[in-house]
């Protein structure tokens, strides 16, 4: 049986339908849109692709966006004042750096110096803590968006064996961290873990961030496994890939993100999500969409 894929665009573009509804039905009481704000520094040509992603999306929901484009030798203190204006900006709900930044620069810092309730992306130590101890606050928007999918496509977590490829701070520590919190039983495999493929085969729920195309193939997955590619690569030969074998892994998998369309829209989305409900809670609105 073919196996059901986990369709990321299409519960964003639901969940976006959701927001703008949610927006348009409180701007007389709050008197504004949401704001989002993205500060970029120098030109990764990547960056500037997800940046404008970013920009579409808010204009898509009826939020507005406010770019910062500052040059790469732009001063640490110049970009943590800029930061500052923004936290103190009554139109600014949300506010993200984009990653990375150019090399001297020390993105700790300019993390910190986000108000950690305008923290879009949920990057801030704060918002880090918060998820640890299982308290509110805006969440990771990579794994986030994991679980939303998993959510509403109702794939059990409560006691699953889930494996997470990837310890990075960005994705696999949440995405770790949110796991347990819907009680999974989860186990962190990175660079030094020995004998991957044992691992992975006792996975039910298999959460892939390793950044390596094509890493994960048939040998490591057992049939029925629910398994999520977060990777994204550009293939040499034109268009993307993840760090799944798709065409190996989806015939054993019970369930299956696809790259691209599964992890990545997702993201976007949470970034909106936690941008509107910063604005929702700052001019008490009702603000119905669970919280994933
Ligand atoms: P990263 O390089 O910071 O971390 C990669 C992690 O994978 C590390 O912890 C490393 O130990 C582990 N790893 C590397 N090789 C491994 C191997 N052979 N076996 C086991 N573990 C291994 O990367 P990241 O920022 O976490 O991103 C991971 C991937 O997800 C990248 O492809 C990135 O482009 C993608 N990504 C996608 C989205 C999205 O929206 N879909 C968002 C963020 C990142």
């Amino acid at each position: 049986m073919a196996a059901l894929l986990l369709d990321g665009r299409a519960l964003a573009t639901r969940l976006e339908a959701q927001l703008a509804d949610l927006i348009s039905a409180g701007l007389a009481k709050a008197g504004r849109p949401p704001g989002l704000a993205v500060l970029r520094v120098g030109d990764d040509p990547a960056s500037g692709v997800y940046v404008a992603n970013k920009e579409k999306a808010c204009g898509r929901i009826g939020a507005l966006s406010f770019g910062a484009h500052l040059p790469a030798n732009t001063p640490q203190a110049q970009l943590e004042a800029e930061l500052r204006r923004l936290n103190a900006d009554p139109a600014v709900d949300g506010i993200l750096v984009q990653l990375p930044v150019p090399e001297g620069l020390d993105d700790r810092a300019l993390l910190l110096a986000l108000d950690p309730d305008k923290d879009a992306d949920g990057l801030h130590p704060l918002n880090l803590g918060r998820l640890v101890r299982g308290e509110a606050g805006p969440r990771s928007c990579t794994p986030a968006g994991v679980m939303a999918l998993l959510k509403t496509a109702e794939i059990p977590l409560s006691g699953a064996r889930a494996v997470v490829v990837g310890r990075s701070i960005l994705v696999g520590q949440p995405m770790a961290l949110m796991l347990q919190q819907a009680d999974a039983t989860v186990t962190v495999a990175h660079s030094r873990t020995k004998d991957l493929v044992a691992l992975t085969r006792q996975a039910e729920l298999l959460v892939v961030a390793a950044g390596r195309p094509g890493l994960i193939g048939a040998e490591h997955v057992s049939p029925g496994t629910v398994v999520v590619d977060v990777g994204i690569h550009r293939r040499p030969e034109g268009g993307l890939c993840g760090d799944v074998r798709f065409a190996e892994v989806e015939p054993l998998a019970k369930a299956i993100t696809p790259v691209p369309g599964g992890v990545g829209p997702m993201t976007v989305t949470m970034l909106l999500l936690n941008t509107v409900r910063a604005w929702a809670r700052s001019h008490a609105l009702a603000y119905p969409l669970p919280l994933l």
